[in-house]
């Protein structure tokens, strides 16, 4: 099932941020407990009325930070810009208009371009903190965009009414019971490094691709090959290049691609140009990967390009250890997809990964773990001479593998004592490629 993708557009200060932080904030100190993830956030998962969604701030990932010194003209264009981007990879859409400023010449100019989409646009009047302010949402009419709504990202009010329709939009909820499930592997990374080039060889190796699912505006290009067997799915971020007022370099690598094949993938490849080394787009796309709980295997990709000698791979792969050290759990893997050497080892890999998600400790086991490893280690408490128990655990899920300790106060526990479990679940059970999850629950 994949969460649909929302794209907030406005211009710069009508409250962009201020609402998306209000969405995912809670979920945001989760995320950036992990360590290496952390940084600016433009994208998170938030959930309204049972629907999971994830919520995009198109504007900060086009461009950065707002400069408001900008000249007028730059940031209508901008915004027409975010604009042009949702509507060719977004869900749907929130367009945020400021109603103290009211009804500006650049919110026409958007709502042009919104109205050209078929996708749900709902229209969403910032800044109205209080009943009377709330009247004035009405002038919003003109845009022809559908009722707007009033609403105040900063006191809370009416944001529930904008989700409440934005919800409403939503497919209704399938749970692809008729489609069998399949590992389906996303290949991604920034531009050049070689993905199409990939999935061309991988292809050309399994002459037996039964479905290519033609690529249709929501999702990049699926294949379906047949391998020892048993059907995977090949999820392309680079096949869809499509021309088109998109501008130019945002066509090239988006984000947004990238996190919906992520998102639909059980494991993704991560590819790195081994002629250019590591960039920090690249370990970003891999964050991306861990955040979503997916799978995730290092492809070092253009290894025949390299000039070597008997230390290159050793030094090459310390540095990509270094680099992703967020991911140490993750496979690294030295392929050409020009020659195709060491290509057909990735789907054993991808396999193998998929199993390891799938694997469930059995509750007497884990429990007997447990005993163990707090015998190596006592539990660390955040507050000194906190009286800290752990009492037993679960794992009730899988893919990924989540793992829930009771404690006497699942609050006290230290954050660096599920680094702790983790690395010891990860020593007995392997794990290798998946990310698991650890959460604390106190015992009443
Ligand atoms: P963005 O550029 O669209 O992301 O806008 P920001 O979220 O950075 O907000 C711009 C300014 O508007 C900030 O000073 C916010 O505190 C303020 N702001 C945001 N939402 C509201 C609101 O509901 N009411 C009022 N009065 N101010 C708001
Ligand atoms: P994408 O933008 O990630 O899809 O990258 P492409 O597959 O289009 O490849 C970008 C460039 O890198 C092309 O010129 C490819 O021929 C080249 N390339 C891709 N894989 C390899 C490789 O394994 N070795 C070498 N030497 N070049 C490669």
């Amino acid at each position: 099932m994949t969460k649909p993708i929302v794209a907030i557009v406005g211009r710069p200060n009508v409250g962009k941020s201020t609402f998306f932080n209000r969405l995912i904030g809670e979920r945001r100190a989760i995320i950036e407990d992990i360590p290496g993830t952390t940084r600016d956030r433009l994208y998170g998962d938030t959930f309204w009325n049972g629907r999971e969604f994830t919520v995009v701030d198109t504007a900060g990932i086009l461009f950065g930070d707002d400069d408001p010194t900008l000249p007028e003209a730059e940031i209508n264009r901008r915004t027409r810009a975010q604009a042009e981007h949702a509507i060719a990879e977004a869900d749907a859409i929130i367009f945020m208009v400021d109603g103290r400023d009211g009804l500006t010449a650049a919110d026409a100019e958007v709502a042009d371009i919104l109205r050209t989409t078929a996708k749900p646009v709902v229209l969403a009047v910032n800044k109205c903190d209080s009943q009377e302010r709330m009247l004035d949402a009405v002038e919003f009419y003109a845009l022809n965009l559908g009722d707007p709504i009033p609403m105040s990202a900063f006191h809370g009010l009416g944001t529930g009414d904008v989700l409440d329709r934005l919800t409403e939009h939503f497919p209704p909820q399938t749970f692809d019971q008729a489609e069998e499930r399949h590992l389906r592997v996303a290949i991604v990374g920034r531009p050049n490094v070689g993905k199409s080039s990939l999935l061309n060889r991988l292809l050309g190796q399994e002459r037996s691709v039964v479905s290519p699912i033609p690529g249709t505006t929501r999702d990049p290009i699926d294949t379906t090959i047949t391998y020892h067997g048993e059907p995977i799915t090949l999820i392309d971020t680079a096949g869809i290049r499509r021309a088109g007022k998109i501008e130019r370099g945002i066509e090239k690598y988006s984000v947004l691609r990238t996190l919906r094949a992520i998102e639909r993938c059980d494991v993704a490849l991560v590819l790195i140009d081994a002629t250019e080394g590591i960039t920090a787009q690249d370990t970003h796309i891999a964050g991306m990967v861990v955040e979503a709980n997916k799978g995730i295997i290092l492809v070092v990709n253009k290894w025949d390009a390299v000039v070597k000698d008997s230390h290159t791979y050793y030094e090459f792969e310390e540095r990509v250890r270094e680099a992703f050290k967020f991911v140490d759990y993750a496979p690294i893997v030295f392929v050409s997809a020009l020659t195709g050497q060491r290509v057909s080892h990735l789907l054993d890999y991808a396999r193998e990964v998929y199993a390891q998600r799938q694997k469930r400790v059995p509750t007497s086991e884990l429990n007997t773990f447990l005993r163990e490893a707090v015998l190596q280690q006592p539990p660390m408490a955040v507050k000194k001479g906190a009286h800290l128990r752990l009492y037993y655990a679960v794992q009730p899920q899988t893919e990924p593998p989540v793992f829930l300790f009771f404690a006497n106060d699942g609050e006290l526990v230290h954050w660096s004592y599920a680094r702790y479990l983790e690395n010891r679940l990860r020593e007995r059970y392997g794990f290798q490629g998946t990310p698991i999850v650890i959460v604390f629950r106190s015992r009443e």
